[in-house]
């Protein structure tokens, strides 16, 4: 059972990973991805990185440019996550939503590593879907725990990106732009509808935590390169964001208990 369900995440990563080529380009989702250097669309290597990959030794079978990693990469995490979330949850409705927000949550940090962008097409009808998962209390206890959670999560986040507007206009930079954006607001909303109350608070902080710790790494390798760019344009706050979510997936019952007892 758990090959078949290493199986059927290895297709949603290919579904996955086609909504991740197309949807930014606004191209059709029946088409596959192309290679960014020649243009050649990708054949069904396109689709399951995890075998073309070694098969074509990284490389654009057409121009020699090397394959993104990024395919690959999605492939696995969900290869990964779906005999985990199953064998905790087993056939049940809680492995189906759990399932579908860690494909969400690896969408949408592909998207914003790569493009610095939380699309709406994304965003909207996942926060739909948690919104009547939570109605339904699948993954929650009470009808109202993700409302609260999924209200809490954008309200905190408006605020703090409110608060990050007003910080660069007093700065003046015009460059740059704002640490957070309008995205990442609809980003925590989304998350705390899937965490839940109380379980939002402790998937944020991770989240915010997470990403600190990357603008460090960043800020390190930049200044040990001495190629200093300000932080804002170099890192995407989503995919963070995303881990906390992800985290609260996985191990959320564990994480609540524990932010309960600290
Ligand atoms: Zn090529």
């Amino acid at each position: 059972m758990i090959i078949i369900l290493a199986l059927i995440g290895l297709l949603v990563g290919g579904v996955v990973n086609r909504l991740a080529d197309q949807l930014p380009q606004r191209r059709s989702l029946l088409k596959a991805g192309a290679c960014a250097s020649c243009g050649r669309p990708y054949d069904w290597g396109g689709f399951f990185a995890v075998a073309a990959f070694p098969l074509r030794r990284g490389r654009c079978p057409a121009c020699a440019a090397p394959l993104p990693l990024r395919p690959i990469l999605v492939e696995i995490a969900l290869i990964l996550l779906f005999p985990f979330l199953w064998q905790q949850n087993g056939w049940t409705l809680l492995f189906v939503a759990e399932s579908l927000y860690a494909s969400i949550f690896v969408l949408i940090s592909a998207v914003d590593f790569e493009h610095r962008r939380i699309l709406n097409v994304v965003i909207y009808p996942s926060t739909a879907l948690a919104l009547l998962a939570s109605l339904l209390r699948i993954g929650h206890d009470t009808r109202l725990a993700g409302v609260v959670g999924g209200f809490v999560g954008f309200v905190f986040f408006f605020f703090v990106f409110l608060l990050g507007e007003l910080l660069m206009r007093m700065l003046r930079r015009s460059s740059g732009g704002p640490a957070l954006g309008a995205g990442d607001v609809k980003l925590a909303a989304f998350i705390g509808l899937v965490a839940g109350w109380p379980g939002v608070i402790p998937a944020l902080i991770l989240g915010i935590l997470l990403g600190g710790l990357g603008a460090l790494v960043v800020l390190v390798v930049q200044v040990t390169r001495r190629t200093y760019k300000p932080l804002t344009s170099a890192l995407p706050y989503g995919p963070f964001l995303a881990a906390g979510g992800l985290a609260m997936v996985l191990w959320g019952e564990k994480i609540v208990r524990w932010w309960l007892r600290t």
